[in-house]
């Protein structure tokens, strides 16, 4: 199977595990909504409810920490409430009124749904809910009463609630105890964040009427309380404020982290713009949860516009993110779709916000939760699509899925949420739990990255130093190249001066047999003429052989000299080299011993010209390099006799009893126009026969060493493969 089969199942798998786990996470969000939601859930206390008046029991010794009380109230309309703050107010005022009596705490609806049990009275049916204040100004009002008996007066007790629609006043036996989320003028600081937590004053024997009055705009929809208010005493009054107050720092510091991390980050994008994008989805996500916890106090209209406004901004924002962080103008290029997708989700963005905004009175209990419905989902759907059609299988597109499936838990449980028993929205939780994935996801790919940037470092500078070792070592090649062609160039002038010496002393002798054969022939015998020219010629012949060993040098170096490899006998060629030269040597005190097997003629593929050279230069050196007296050994033999053919050898050694090479200079003696220091001026050479020898052994594949004590001889020993 080819690689690329290989490497398609393998991003099969890939992919397969990415949804899997995508799920496995949308999975795991549901059920965290779930559990959340029903640890949030406010049910109702199911305290005892007689004459019209709540018995709240010693809550310290009670099981639970708070009583929530989400129905029986008394309801009345159109009352405004200064006139509650008139001293002559009472509350048999309220009896010739229309009221309703049974009423229930809607969480969506306010007063638009004062529950199945609400009876109305001193009313035909549900009156117009707008009055002219004092002040001439159009408003609505509602009051919201409960009596309610405290077994218990030593404690403190508080009443706590959670969210409304509007200006919240809280009057307790005719006392007013304080504003929650008023204009700033209206403000009165109460005890809490995010929630309302006022103290309940009941009288000495323990009843307090608690009127809860909410007044807004008449833009505004859903009016009214839409949490169940609940009561508390000093022990847990804490909890109410401390928790919400807690988990807003977690948000805000996770926030700062990645403000600061993603700063730090982003310098590293080319595209800086994608960081701010992110910045603003978190900073619309912020200020939504504080507008909706109340920890930022507004009117209920501005309230309900704000958060509406920030919620599609939100959505807007996150599918911008998305679409600039992943969206490749190749993609762009390829779908031109793609590049209206912004502009078109930022349209839609703007009129969903402007349009409700020119008809203020369109807030109502289905108007924002529609479009934010449908703005959620398909920012969704879009920025899904995208992923899967763009960068399916990739990593990033894992993590958009991650990230996008926060988004969703977020806007939907944002839309449906209602305030919880610890005033925490489920929705941030998902708000932080995308912040932690967006965390761990850049933090994880920077920490991948920095370890992938040190490890390529870290091999180029292995590099670096073998680049570095091996320019070191072509330097030393160079030096050495250097001073081996110095040490030629010397050699070289030397050998010139030599060749100049060699030539001139055969020249001069030659000049001087001619003069006296000029001058003096007619006196001469014929043998007297005879043994001059005889003289002439062999001093030519000495130039002769000079100019030839130079010529041939070169020319085996040059590699221009064919080879003719035949099969020869080493002990025939050494008899006729070794008969030769004892001829020459008779009468010279220097002589030639020759020991080679009888019965073996030690056959070796070789150029028998060219070796016949090898054993001349060797035993004419063996000659010349020794002193008057002489004795010069030529031994050659059959090494490895009973091992197949291709590993037997023939050896061949030539040894004198001669002046010696001294031991630093043997590794020399090879080298073109070398002569060893103690070869002196004496005895006459040019340095190059060695190096021919060594030139054609090589060819032979023969090797050649050397062993030599100084004055007491020289012995060179040549390995030759048999044939
Ligand atoms: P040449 O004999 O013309 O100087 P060679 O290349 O034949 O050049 O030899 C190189 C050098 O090796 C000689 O100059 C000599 O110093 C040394 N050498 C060679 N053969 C012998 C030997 N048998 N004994 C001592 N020295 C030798």
């Amino acid at each position: 199977m080819s690689t690329k089969d290989d490497s398609q199942i393998k991003h099969k798998k890939n992919v397969s595990k990415q949804l899997l786990l995508v799920l496995l996470f949308a999975l795991a969000c549901l059920c965290i909504s779930l559990m959340i939601n029903h640890a949030n859930e406010r049910k109702d206390s199911g305290l005892l409810y007689s004459d019209g008046i709540y018995e709240i029991p010693d809550l310290s010794e009670g099981a639970d920490d708070a009583v929530y009380i989400g129905e029986n109230y008394i309801f009345v309309p159109n009352i405004d409430y200064t006139d509650i703050d008139d001293s002559s107010f009472t509350y048999s005022d309220l009896h010739d009124v229309p009221y309703a009596s049974g009423v229930s705490i809607s969480p969506t609806d306010g007063w638009n749904d004062l529950g199945a049990d609400a009876v109305w009275h001193n009313t035909d049916g549900a009156p117009d809910m707008r009055i002219i204040r004092k002040d001439g100004k159009e408003k609505t009002c509602g009051l919201y009463i409960l009596s309610l008996y405290f077994e218990d007066t030593t404690d403190a007790y508080y009443i706590n609630i959670p969210n409304a629609n509007g200006l919240v006043r809280i009057y307790c036996n005719y006392d007013n105890l304080g504003f929650l989320w008023g204009r700033h003028d209206e403000w009165t600081p109460v005890v809490g964040f995010g929630s309302g937590l006022v103290p309940v004053l009941p009288d000495e024997d323990g009843y307090a009427q608690v009127v809860i009055a909410v007044s807004t705009n008449v833009k505004m929809g859903n009016p009214g309380l839409l949490a169940m208010p609940s009561v508390i005493d000093s022990g847990n009054s804490l909890r109410f404020s401390i928790i919400p107050a807690l988990w807003y720092m977690v948000q805000l510091t996770l926030f700062a982290f990645i403000l600061l991390g993603g700063f730090l980050v982003s310098r590293t994008f080319k595209n800086r713009l994608v960081f701010y994008q992110f910045i603003a989805i978190e900073i619309f996500a912020l200020a939504y949860t504080m507008i909706d916890c109340n920890y930022l106090a507004l009117d209920a209209y501005n309230k309900g516009m704000f958060k509406y406004m920030l919620f599609i901004l939100l959505n807007a924002a996150v599918f911008a993110y998305i679409d600039s962080f992943f969206i490749t103008k190749e993609s762009k290029r390829k779908f031109p779709v793609l590049n209206i997708a912004p502009i078109v989700v930022l349209v839609a963005a703007l009129i969903a916000v402007v349009v409700p905004l020119s008809y203020g009175q369109s807030l109502n209990t289905w108007f924002p939760v529609v479009p934010e419905t449908l703005f959620t989902f398909a920012t969704g759907i879009l920025v899904t699509l995208n992923m899967l059609i763009f960068h399916y299988g990739e990593e990033s597109s894992f993590f958009v899925c991650i990230v996008e499936v926060c988004h969703v838990f977020f806007c939907v449980n944002a839309i449906t949420d209602t305030s919880g028993k610890y005033n925490i929205p489920t929705y941030t939780v998902f708000l932080v739990i995308a912040n932690l994935t967006l965390e761990f996801y850049f933090t994880s790919k920077y920490v991948i990255n920095t370890r992938k940037l040190e490890d390529t470092m870290n091999n180029m500078q292995i590099l670096v130093q073998q680049k570095t070792a091996r320019i070191t070592e072509i330097n030393e090649d160079l030096s050495e190249t250097n001073r081996k062609l110095l040490e030629n160039e010397e050699a070289r002038k030397n050998v010139l001066s030599n060749v100049s010496h060699d030539l001139r002393t055969p020249i001069t002798a030659i000049r001087g047999y001619a003069e006296i054969l000029l001058r003096t022939r007619d006196n001469m015998s014929d043998q007297q003429k005879g043994n001059y020219l005889m003289n002439i010629i062999r001093r030519c012949e000495q130039m002769e052989t000079i100019i030839s060993d130079i010529v041939e040098l070169t020319r085996l170096e040059s590699n221009s000299n064919e080879f003719r490899f035949t099969d020869i006998s080493i002990c025939e060629m050494l008899d006729e080299i070794c008969m030769m030269y004892e001829a020459d040597l008779e009468g010279t005190g220097k002589h030639i011993e020759l020991e080679i097997p009888e019965e073996d003629l030690l056959f070796v593929n070789a150029d028998p010209k060219k070796l016949s050279r090898v054993f001349e230069n060797l035993i004419s050196n063996a000659v010349n390099y020794t002193y008057d007296e002489a004795a010069i050994k030529v031994r050659a033999w059959r090494e490895g006799a009973g091992l197949p053919a291709d590993r037997q050898t023939v050896n061949i050694e030539i040894e004198d009893n001669g002046i010696g090479i001294p031991e630093n200079e043997i590794p020399m003696i090879f080298d073109r126009f070398y002569r060893a220091k103690n070869s002196g001026q004496n005895i006459k050479g040019t340095g190059i026969g060695l190096s021919i020898v060594k030139t054609i052994l090589d060819r032979h594949n023969a090797k050649i060493e050397v062993r030599s004590t100084i004055g007491k001889g020289t012995v060179f020993h040549i390995t030759m493969k048999a044939s």
